[in-house]
């Protein structure tokens, strides 16, 4: 009898304008989902009140940063307002190993270098219902000081332009029902014919019924 052979995990990366909710609908998600993991990226980016290191965040100095870009630990990285934000090919290792499915909060320059060593990735991007609504979203969080939030808004003008080589775009007007959209997403994707290869041939490696 053959081996029986695993499905690799899926591979869902979540990218949004700074505001538009993206931490906020993957923290839903990720508690209605049991097989999915959020990656913990490293940033120099200093914590907001309540973020936890090694949960949120692995938050590192700018020289420690600088080292494992040069020690090749991160399998993509980028700038975002002055800080670093890199995700760890350890992270993505240690739950691929188990064929868990991963959740990655990453920017839309990161993603697109994701995309290249996985292409078969979920690219999900977030909008806000309106520029307005970003503005004041940004604001209520209260976490960046009025110059900041003026560099983020900026920033998101251009990277809402980036949603054109997405797989799916998820308007955030209401938190539950951005939510059930991303469950809906990962659902579907994960019923794909293409993944469940080996699910489907595993079916002929059962044991006879005697
Ligand atoms: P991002 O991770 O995309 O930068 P956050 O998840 O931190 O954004 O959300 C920014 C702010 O907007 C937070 O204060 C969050 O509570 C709030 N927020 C997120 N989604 C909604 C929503 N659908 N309706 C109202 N407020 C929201
Ligand atoms: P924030 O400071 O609001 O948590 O994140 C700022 C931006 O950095 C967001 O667009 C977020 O998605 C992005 N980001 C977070 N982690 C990573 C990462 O590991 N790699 C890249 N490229 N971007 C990241």
């Amino acid at each position: 009898m053959n081996k029986i052979q695993l499905e690799k995990g899926l591979l869902l990366i979540v990218s949004a304008p700074s505001g538009a909710g993206k931490t906020t609908i993957c923290k839903e998600i990720l508690k209605i989902l049991p097989h999915l993991r959020f990656s913990v990226s490293c940033t120099t980016r200093p914590p907001r009140e309540g973020e936890q290191n090694g949960k949120d965040y692995h938050f590192i100095s700018e020289d420690e940063f600088r080292n494992r870009i040069a020690k090749g630990e991160f399998i993509e990285w980028a700038e975002n307002y002055g800080y670093l934000y890199g995700t760890l090919k350890k992270e993505i290792k240690k739950f691929e190993d188990k064929t868990l499915d991963i959740l990655l909060d990453i920017d839309p320059l990161g993603a697109k270098n994701l995309k290249k060593n996985y292409p078969d990735g979920v690219f999900v991007f977030i909008l806000p219902p309106s520029i307005a609504i970003l503005k004041e979203r940004l604001k209520g969080r209260g976490s960046e000081k009025k110059d900041m939030i003026k560099i983020r808004l900026k920033k998101a003008i251009e990277e809402i332009n980036e949603n054109k080589w997405y797989d799916y775009v998820i308007f955030n007007d209401n938190i539950t029902a951005a939510a059930s959209v991303m469950k809906a997403i990962y659902i579907a994707e994960k019923s794909k014919r293409e993944r469940l290869k080996n699910k489907i041939n595993n079916l002929f490696n059962m044991p006879e019924v005697k």
